[in-house]
Parts: C-alpha cells; sequence; structure tokens
C-alpha cells in the first residue's frame, strides 16, 4: 500500500492532474467528503488529507509514504528524513516582506532600526534577516498576517504573495522578495527503499507529467 499525503484546497486541485498521469484517481473530493482517508481507483494506493504544514511530519515518520508540500512549509519544517525529488511547479507563489503603504521600509533598515516582523514562517524570516544583517524581533502567528501592521502588532510581515490582491486591499505593499515558492513532492526516505516496486513506477510517471 501507498499512502499519499495531500492538504486540501489549492494542493489538491492543482494535484489531481499529476496524480490522473500517474493513473491515480481519488475516489472522493476532499472538500465534499468529510473523509480523511480517502481510497482511490487502486487498491494500492490511498490519500490522507492532512493540514499543508503537517504533510512532511506525516512523510518524515512513514504515515505517509510520499506527499506534496509548498516550499514555504519545507523550509520551516527543516526537510529532515525526506528525499526532495521533484519540483512540481504548482501553487506558485513567492515570499516576500511587505509593509503599509507608509512605512519606508529600506529608510527603516538603512538607519539600522529594530523592526517587529509578524509572520508564519519565523524560521525563514530568521534567516533572511540575520543573512541581510536587519535586526528584528520575530512574532508567530498562525493566520491572516496582513492583519498585524494594520493593528499596530507589527511595522511589517513576512508572508506569501501570487497576485498582490490581499496585500493590496490591506494598503500593504510588498518591499523585498525573499523567494520564489511552489509545491515540491517528497518521499520517505525509507519507503523509497522497502517500497521502491510500487513507488517507481508513481514517481516516473509524475515526472513524465511534468514534461
Ligand atoms: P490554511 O489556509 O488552512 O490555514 P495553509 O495556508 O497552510 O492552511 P493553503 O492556503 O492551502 O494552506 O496553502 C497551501 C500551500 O499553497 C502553501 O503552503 C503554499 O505553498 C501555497 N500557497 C499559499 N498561498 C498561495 C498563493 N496565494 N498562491 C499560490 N500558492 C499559495
Ligand atoms: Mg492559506
Amino acid at each position: 500500500m501507498i499512502t499519499i499525503a495531500l492538504s486540501k484546497g489549492r494542493i489538491f486541485e492543482e494535484t489531481l492532474p499529476l496524480l490522473a498521469a500517474a493513473g491515480i484517481v481519488p475516489n472522493e473530493n476532499p472538500e465534499a467528503s468529510r473523509k480523511l482517508i480517502i481510497g482511490t481507483n487502486r487498491d494500492d494506493v490511498r490519500v490522507v488529507i492532512v493540514r499543508a504544514t503537517d504533510v512532511p511530519t506525516y512523510v518524515q515518520y512513514g504515515a505517509a509514504d510520499l506527499g506534496i508540500a509548498g516550499k514555504d512549509v519545507l523550509l520551516e519544517h527543516g526537510g529532515a528524513g525526506l528525499y526532495q525529488p521533484l519540483d512540481l511547479k504548482i501553487a506558485r507563489c513567492r515570499m516576500c516582506v511587505a509593509a503599509p503603504a507608509g512605512f519606508d521600509y529600506a529608510a527603516a533598515v538603512r538607519r539600522g532600526a529594530r523592526l517587529k516582523i509578524a509572520t508564519k514562517y519565523v524560521n525563514t524570516a530568521r534567516e533572511h534577516f540575520a543573512k541581510k544583517g536587519v535586526h528584528v524581533d520575530l512574532i508567530k502567528l498562525y493566520g491572516s498576517m496582513e492583519l498585524a501592521p494594520l493593528a499596530g502588532l507589527a511595522d511589517a510581515i513576512v508572508d506569501l504573495v501570487s497576485t498582490g490582491g490581499t496585500l493590496r486591499a490591506n494598503q500593504l505593499v510588498e518591499v523585498e522578495e525573499i523567494m520564489p515558492i511552489s509545491a515540491r513532492l517528497i518521499v520517505n526516505q525509507a519507503s523509497l527503499k522497502t517500497k521502491r516496486g510500487l513507488l517507481k513506477p508513481v514517481l516516473e510517471a509524475i515526472e513524465g507529467a511534468l514534461r
């Protein structure tokens, strides 16, 4: 049996065509069903539906053999025990620093100000600002980072942006790109050896579908 860990929403939607190319079709849509374990057209493949940030954990411990997770999530997790063979180029966006339109971020950085940064991505943010020599106090949030500067919790945020619509709607501007983000296929390192016969054709088919 192969278990694939997926999160609902954009990752699930954008993964369906790749799985289909590998001959794997889930029996149900997790948005409609409340089931957390979903069978597929293949008796030896099932999908488990987990929170996006939990995908690397399921694969790391072998509760899932495969998973699909954003690079943002993988960087925060650290990637221990995971083999990351493929950039699936789906769920694309960028991680960036954003600040209120009236805040001169560049000037604050130049004069060496200590900045309050709210983010869900504290590890990635810490590394980014350390590399740039910017002093920051990081404030961990679990959602709606855009609110933090508006409510006076932080000077700026580190968040994912695709169209920029949410930033604009909240009078925030992107002041620095940290890195481009896309979803990656992750594989449990032990499964790769013990289930090679089952996994290899699936990995090859997904790779083929990307080309
Ligand atoms: P939740 O929304 O349930 O709090 P989440 O934000 O972790 O959880 P999603 O919003 O489904 O889950 O995001 C899943 C992944 O999709 C993210 O980890 C990221 O890689 C990618 N992603 C997030 N926001 C965007 C976006 N605006 N455009 C494209 N991809 C995105
Ligand atoms: Mg989200």
